[in-house]
């Protein structure tokens, strides 16, 4: 049973110690506490709450291979991925309390003459976060960064493999000195996350994760006319087009499809690949994807490690098997690996139909699809031939064709000649069913914020 808060190390297959849920009565006392919390923390002098991040910062460098070896155990990342996942986290921090007196500031617009107008960027109260296992720091970060450093209090219910992790992440905020309430983790399994999202006290919800997830938490913040970003699934392409460097292409493809063990949102996971280079990538690409040590998280230079539920690499599995039976090839992996734990090897899959799970479904895990196309027309058609819309890559060694095809993709985001990454710098969210609102950046620290708009005569 997952449900609840009963855990399994995805190394070994063995029960970990279940973590306590929080009652009814806990996450009512939690959400007064944050909406105490709001009054005074919205309050707070901005260079106050940007302290405050930078040390939150240093408490994250400080207990790195703590954290990095709890989310090793709870949910299977290797463990070098996770000590950057760390530091990744601290980036997230110290680059909103650099820049939030920018991304804060008041934005003057000129209207009449002898009139002063601007708009004000103000905070809306506490905000709960439904976040995922895959990046179980970072994703929590991300959006605590901007959140609480523009005055809002955060409420986060993770998921519930990752619940030593969300403690975890709570104690960070503690030991830097927060005041009680501006940071809370509910300890709730998803079951119970729309009484939250529905109280009065909860003024704004993001989620990262699932369609379903997507649909059931965007739905109900709909109709309590809350405002929502949904940071839902992607099918991303790799396109390589006929002038690409084709050994950088196959080395960060395959990179691109296996980061976090396939576990990404933003992973390559359809490979759109022009004819005339086909043969040679296609060889490289299954060089490289059989070149990666799948093993033991624990162990440095793990490349892949297990899966982070059975039921999960159940499914990868599932999607395989379909799409073999619909006419795919396997041109390496495949089969789940005969050991404990839940690990599925790098796999790559021709002949792919469109319709088959492999081309049209998100495939959570370390499988690939390879498509062959005749030109680049028809490379951006397949690539926009999804429902979802998240990231993209595209290969190629005219950068104004690179830059000239990225337009024409359908997505939240387009890397030339390079893999899809979040980046604190930048606007990160995706299109059609991958979700909509954007994080990070300064479009991320006004998903929640009060544009107010204000005129003096
Ligand atoms: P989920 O979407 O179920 O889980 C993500 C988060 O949403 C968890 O905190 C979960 O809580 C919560 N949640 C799930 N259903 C609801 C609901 N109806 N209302 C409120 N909260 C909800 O993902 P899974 O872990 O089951 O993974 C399934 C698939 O989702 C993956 O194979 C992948 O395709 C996709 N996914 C995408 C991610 C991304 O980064 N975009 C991240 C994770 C998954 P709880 O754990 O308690 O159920």
């Amino acid at each position: 049973e997952r449900r609840g808060m009963h855990r399994i190390d995805p190394a070994t297959g063995d029960a970990l110690e279940p973590v306590a849920e929080h009652d009814a009565e806990d996450v009512d006392a939690a959400l007064d506490e944050a909406t105490a919390a709001f009054e005074s923390w919205s309050d707070t002098r901005l260079e106050e709450r940007r302290r405050l991040l930078t040390e939150a910062a240093d408490v994250l460098r400080d207990r790195t291979e703590e954290f990095a070896r709890l989310m090793t155990r709870e949910m299977g990342k290797p463990i070098e991925g996770a000590r950057a996942e760390v530091e990744k986290s601290a980036w997230g921090l110290d680059h909103y309390a650099e820049h939030a007196p920018e991304y804060l500031a008041d934005e003057h617009i000129g209207t009449e003459a002898g009139t002063k107008s601007f708009v004000s960027y103000e905070p809306l109260g506490p905000v709960l976060a439904v976040m995922p296992w895959n990046y179980p720091f970072w994703q929590v970060f991300r959006f605590a960064a901007p959140n609480l450093v523009a005055g809002n209090v955060g409420l986060l219910k993770h998921a519930s493999n990752v619940p030593e992790c969300a403690l975890a992440i709570e104690s960070v905020f503690e030991e830097a000195g927060f005041p009680e309430g501006v940071f809370r983790t509910l300890v709730v399994g998803s079951e119970r996350a729309e009484e939250v999202i529905r109280d009065d006290r909860v003024r704004a919800v993001t989620l990262t994760g699932s369609e379903p997830a997507g649909r059931a938490v965007g739905g109900a913040a709909g109709e309590e006319l809350k405002p929502s970003v949904l940071e839902l699934g992607g099918s991303d392409p790799f396109v390589v087009l006929d002038d690409a460097d084709l050994a950088a292409a196959a080395s960060v493809g395959a990179s691109a499809r296996t980061l976090n063990s396939g576990q990404s949102c933003i992973a390559a996971k359809r490979f759109v690949v022009h004819t005339d280079v086909y043969d040679e990538f296609l060889e490289r690409f299954v060089a490289e994807m059989e070149s990666l040590v799948v093993g033991d998280p624990t162990d440095e230079g793990t490349d892949v490690g297990p899966q982070a539920r059975e039921d999960l690499m159940a499914e990868v599995h599932e999607q395989v098997t379909a799409s073999v039976e619909a006419g795919a090839t396997v041109e390496t992996g495949g089969e789940p690996l005969d050991r404990d734990g839940f690990f599925y090897p790098p796999t790559v899959l021709t002949d792919v139909p469109r319709d088959a799970p492999l081309g049209c479904e998100e495939v959570f895990g370390p499988a690939a699809a390879v498509f062959e196309v005749e030109s680049e027309a028809a490379a951006v058609e397949l690539a926009n031939d999804s429902d979802l819309g998240l990231g993209a890559s595209v290969w190629t060694e005219d950068l104004e064709r690179g830059e000239r095809v990225a337009r024409r993709i359908e997505s939240g985001g387009v890397f030339v000649n390079e893999l899809t990454k979040s980046d604190p710098r930048l606007p990160f969210g995706g299109i059609k069913d991958s979700g909509y609102g954007r994080e990070l950046a300064r479009q991320g620290i006004r998903a929640f914020l009060n544009e107010k708009t204000v005129w003096v005569q």
